[in-house]
């Protein structure tokens, strides 16, 4: 005979109402990659609007529309307004991972509109309780991350100068070169003028976004090693041909884009093809899934680096807080995203100093928009009524 089960309490907080909007911001300059070229970045932010009142935010980003994968800000509104929206309403808010799970059953793929809505979810309930995002994931183990530049004007002057100001800044003191656009021959050269010009003063790690095949990788690793390049991010595509390069030459190898969450982790993990995994919320699907995958980098004896989709302040701390809770994080982070926009959004700017940006403290994610700003750079929003005005 089955036993009486006592119904569940009333929850504390339902989903009332989702929200999203996106958000165009310029750039500082044209961030240039293998696979396209960034003249601004627009944010998708999602609102949860709950039933005591709390509001909790995420936000959802790609690098180049859908030149990196298959979730673009467009689909990510689309998707969440008509499919996720209906699945949340009137559910339990303070149970983040059930509702989760309850998205996963009635949502297949959508990784980084999952992320954002996760996040959501979790800075809601942290401004509910008190709690910072990190405490919510079992408790943060530092309180800065070591945050790395991206240098990607194409111009190799111009990176050098750009690196030297970042330098006297004490903003960065590690640079990410993004090559693979070019020939080998000419990247290398670039690379190895930066290195010269930096000296021990700066670091530097190349991204190839997977535009080397095999054979043109090998010779790359051997020149950037000798051109005193420490790290190489995703030479090429196949995770096949990642486990044949690893440990060949002495430079580290860095999986990226082949890293799509915990079983994409596993899978390279068992190949050994990489020496660091480069961890993003959103590619990973969420901030628990970003905790799955470098608990089996951990497991592994892969290094841990805080990757960045080039996220806006929201998708940066919402990063920031999973990374504060890493046990090891050796290669540091490049949660640059804000830094690279001409406009701030937050009422209060991050701290980005002494090579580092502060984990905000605050309950939830610890940051607050400025709500006039965003209003003013949404799509269809003021700025566009005063440009066609013009
Ligand atoms: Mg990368």
């Amino acid at each position: 005979m089955n036993a009486v089960v006592a119904p569940l309490p009333s929850p504390v907080a339902t989903v009332v109402r989702i929200e999203t909007v996106l958000v165009d911001l310029p750039t500082i300059r044209p961030h240039k990659l293998s696979v396209a070229t960034m003249d601004g970045q627009t944010l998708m932010l999602v609102r949860v609007h709950c039933s005591d009142g709390v509001v909790g935010m995420g936000e959802g980003t790609t690098i180049g529309g859908l030149a990196y994968g298959g979730e673009s800000p467009e689909g990510m509104k689309l998707a969440i307004d008509s499919y996720f929206a209906p699945v949340m309403a009137g559910q339990d808010a303070t149970r983040v991972q059930a509702l989760m799970g309850r998205i996963g059953r009635m949502v297949k793929d959508n990784r980084f509109a999952k992320c954002a809505v996760e996040a959501a979810l979790l800075d809601a309930h942290g401004k509910r309780t008190g709690l910072p995002v990190s405490d919510l994931l079992g408790g943060r183990r530092r309180d800065r991350l070591p945050v790395a530049w991206t240098l990607a004007s194409g111009d190799t002057a111009r990176d050098i100068a750009e690196a030297e100001r970042m330098l006297d800044l004490r903003r960065h003191n590690v640079f990410k070169l993004k090559i693979g656009a070019r020939g080998l021959a000419e990247d290398i050269a670039h690379v190895a003028a930066i290195k010269r010009a930096l000296g021990d003063r700066g670091a530097v790690r190349v991204d190839v976004n997977m535009a080397w095949n095999e054979t043109e990788a090998a010779r790359g690793m051997a020149a950037l090693a000798d051109a005193g390049c420490e790290l190489v991010e995703q030479p090429v595509a196949s995770p096949a041909a990642l486990s044949r390069l690893v440990r060949r030459f002495p430079i580290a190898l860095m999986a990226d884009e082949s890293l799509s969450g915990p079983e994409s982790a596993f899978e390279l993990a068992r190949r050994h093809a990489a020496d660091v995994f480069a961890v993003k919320i959103e590619q990973s699907g969420g901030l628990f899934a970003a905790q799955r995958v470098a608990a089996i980098a951990d497991a592994a004896g892969i290094g841990l680096y805080g990757g960045t989709m080039l996220e806006g302040a929201v998708g940066t701390i919402a990063s920031a807080q999973v990374f504060a809770t890493f046990d090891q994080l050796h290669w540091g982070t490049e949660l640059f995203g804000p830094l690279l926009l001409t406009e701030e959004i937050l009422a209060t700017p991050l701290d980005y100093s002494e090579f580092s940006l502060e984990v905000p403290n605050g309950p939830g994610l610890g940051i607050a928009l400025d709500e006039d700003r965003v209003a003013f750079f949404a799509r269809d929003g003021l700025r566009r009524t005063i440009s066609v005005a013009r």
